[in-house]
């Protein structure tokens, strides 16, 4: 593990701080990352994603001839790390951007890439995921939504849940069944389905944070041209791999959990808890726990530099933030006593409920990106050896 950074990456941290200082206003910073004020934030986060497009920051990672800087892992924890730092808003086009994007590169056609990539890095066009059904998650391969060769092209039939920002989408890459004769990973196709059209409806998920960033979507005769068509039909699980393998190498954000654990540590003097042994025992131990996952990410960051990809280990960083980040909101409600159980935005609330919803949302982070007991078996069967369970 190298823990030193070299005179060019120290150049390259004080180039992203000196462009944040001219470029992100203070009354930008800490808004718009999310929360139960998103619905009001995201011209907010489709601004911010403009400016960083035209500084060219969103290609930070892509190779030269792409029009990018070739970025080094190291480059890109920086890159992450002083946005955290500086409490830059988050990207309204997250998705298009860091999932679908360098996905089409990969394996989109001419006209994909000519058509979409620009438009999706600059936010003119917002794209949402439409993986997940009812009742294919975790099992993502026994997804049922149909799609059917008709008159020239694909029509769509079928349901999507839990489906991030597609109420504002406007288009979604989506897996759907293309053959029902074929093994389940080999029947399903990547389509690009346009959003504004009679045959797709969206729903939106009330959340017990108060917020509806989760949709369902209703398919019903939608239709798709071939040209939309990701790959070639029955590609679609192979496609959707290489949108896991971008999903989960993002790239650790040791800073985010060293400065709530910091807020924590205020919170609970403020509140009167930091005389109580149990609470200082859990602030020191999230303490421990921050600074062993900088740690984690410094090992991930020299075995990535060394041109190793991300394996199954990348499981062991999604479980260890997400079950962490579980436990430092957890902590925090608990010192309010009583106020911890005010929500979000009561005339009460401390700090206006923000560790209320912080503790609400970190349920979600040991489900999205495949849930805890998922990466557990992963590290039990692939980096353990252990046999494979039932
Ligand atoms: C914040 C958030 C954002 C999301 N955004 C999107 C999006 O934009 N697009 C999209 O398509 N989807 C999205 N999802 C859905 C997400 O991908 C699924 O929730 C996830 O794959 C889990 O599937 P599921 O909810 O159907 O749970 P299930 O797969 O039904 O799992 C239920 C429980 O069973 C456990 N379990 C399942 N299989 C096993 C097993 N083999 N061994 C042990 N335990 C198991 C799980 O860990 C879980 O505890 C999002 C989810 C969240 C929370």
């Amino acid at each position: 593990m190298d823990l030193s950074f070299t005179a060019d990456e120290e150049a390259f941290r004080k180039e992203v701080r000196d462009w944040l200082d001219r470029n992100l206003p203070a009354e930008w910073r800490h808004k718009g990352v999310g929360g139960y004020r998103e619905e009001e934030e995201t011209d907010l986060q489709r601004q911010w994603q403009r400016r960083l497009h035209e500084a060219g920051w969103l290609k930070l990672a892509w190779p030269k001839q792409a029009g990018g800087r070739a970025a080094t892992p190291v480059m890109q924890a920086i890159y992450q790390e002083e946005m955290a730092k500086a409490g830059a808003p988050i990207i309204l086009g997250r998705l298009g951007v860091s999932l679908l994007a360098p996905t089409l590169l990969v394996h989109g056609s001419q006209w994909q890439k000519d058509t979409y990539v620009e438009k999706i890095l600059s936010g003119e066009l917002i794209f949402c995921q439409g993986f997940s059904e009812p009742d294919a998650g975790s099992d993502l391969a026994g997804l049922h939504a149909r799609a059917e060769r008709r008159d020239g092209h694909w029509v769509l039939n079928g349901q999507k849940t839990w489906s991030s920002g597609a109420h504002y989408a406007d288009k979604s890459f989506l897996l759907a069944r293309s053959d029902s004769e074929a093994e389940p990973h080999k029947g399903i196709s990547f389509f690009l389905v346009d959003m504004h059209q009679p045959g797709v409806e969206v729903r939106r998920i009330r959340q017990m944070t108060g917020g509806g960033e989760f949709c369902e979507i209703f398919l019903s005769g939608a239709v798709v041209e071939d040209r939309d068509l990701v790959g070639e039909p029955g590609a679609g699980w192979m496609i959707a791999m290489t949108v896991f393998g971008f999903e989960r190498s993002g790239l650790a954000q040791a800073a985010r959990f060293e400065r709530a654990v910091l807020e924590l540590a205020g919170l609970a003097r403020e509140r009167g808890a930091g005389s109580d042994a149990t609470v200082r025992q859990k602030v020191a131990q999230a303490q421990i726990e921050a600074h062993v996952f900088r740690l984690i990410g410094l090992r991930s960051l020299t075995s990535a530099q060394q041109g190793h990809a991300p394996g199954p280990e990348a499981s062991l960083t999604k479980l260890y933030w997400s079950e962490m980040d579980k436990r430092i909101q957890e902590t925090a409600v608990g010192v309010q006593g009583a106020y911890g159980v005010l929500a979000p935005g009561s005339q009460f609330a401390v700090e206006d409920g923000r560790w209320q919803y912080g503790w609400m949302w970190a349920q979600a982070e040991t489900i999205y990106a495949g849930s805890s007991e998922i990466q557990r078996n992963i590290i039990a069967e692939r980096v353990l050896g252990l046999p494979r369970g039932r």
